[in-house]
């Protein structure tokens, strides 16, 4: 277990409760993360998650859970696996709601790295309601760039553990053993929206609805943008360089 809360309650909801496996880390990080489906991001949340110790809080991990669930699902969340299934974003309402009940998630001692939401302009808002609601601040927005054909590329080799949803890339980061996980031995899969067409509608999507963002988050002036090309540790560096600089890390 290398993160430090199992995100039970993040991925569950309702009563759902966490085991923390380590110690509480010095300061709670809070962090929202930008940047085009394959740009990376996953990879540098495991980075950043080690090194401040915070949880990796995803939205798309929470529909994921509930799409594996054997349990039953109400009927906002199915029809939330639909928009998933078609490589379209969930409607702002829904996603918030989800982010509202799961809001000890962001209170959490842990802080938190937030992935896939805030992804338009209303969720940033709602989420800045639900910090003044809260009275927790926000540390930065890590913004990441890369040419969008670096992306597809980047995409297209992706593979998910089935198991702990660790992620790898059939080039740039094999597993040791093909198809299977080297954290858990988990079987291996290429995620259903990292399929080629699914791919083309969230790069469309996100270029119209996610972009703003940069905008919205650049006034506050919590926007670092990063470049991402170059190897995951060489982003990451770039990352805690960029917070250093802001006196955040
Ligand atoms: P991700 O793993 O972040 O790429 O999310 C996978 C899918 O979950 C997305 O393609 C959307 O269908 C849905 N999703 C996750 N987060 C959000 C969000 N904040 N707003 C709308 N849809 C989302």
């Amino acid at each position: 277990m290398s993160a430090p809360a199992d995100r039970t309650a993040w991925l569950q909801g309702g009563e759902a409760a966490c085991k923390t496996y380590q110690p509480y880390p010095e300061r709670a990080y809070r962090m929202v993360l930008l940047g085009a489906p394959g740009i990376g991001k996953g990879t540098q949340a495991e980075l950043l998650c080690k090194r401040f110790r915070t949880c990796h809080l995803s939205t798309g991990d929470v529909f994921r859970a509930a799409k594996s669930s054997q349990g039953p699902l109400g009927p906002a969340m199915q029809a939330a696996l639909g928009y998933m299934q078609r490589g379209e974003l969930v409607p702002d309402e829904t996603v918030i709601d989800m982010v509202r009940e799961r809001v000890e998630c962001l209170k959490c001692d842990y802080g938190f790295l937030l992935d896939g939401f805030p992804r338009t302009v209303q969720q940033a808002e709602a989420l800045d309601r639900m910090f003044q609601e809260t009275g927790l601040v926000l540390d930065a927005v890590l913004n990441y760039e890369l040419p969008v054909e670096k992306v597809v590329e980047r995409l297209s080799g992706r593979r998910t553990c089935k198991d702990c949803k660790t992620t790898f890339h059939v080039r740039t980061m094999p597993p040791k053993v093909e198809g299977k996980c080297d954290k858990c031995g988990g079987e291996l899969y290429q995620r259903e929206d990292d399929r080629p067409e699914s791919i083309r509608v969230r790069l469309k999507a996100y270029e119209e609805s996610t972009a703003p963002l940069k905008d919205y988050y650049a006034k506050t002036g919590l926007l670092i943008t990063i470049q991402a090309d170059g190897t995951p540790e060489q982003v990451f560096e770039q990352t805690i360089g960029a917070l250093r600089d802001r006196g955040k890390a």
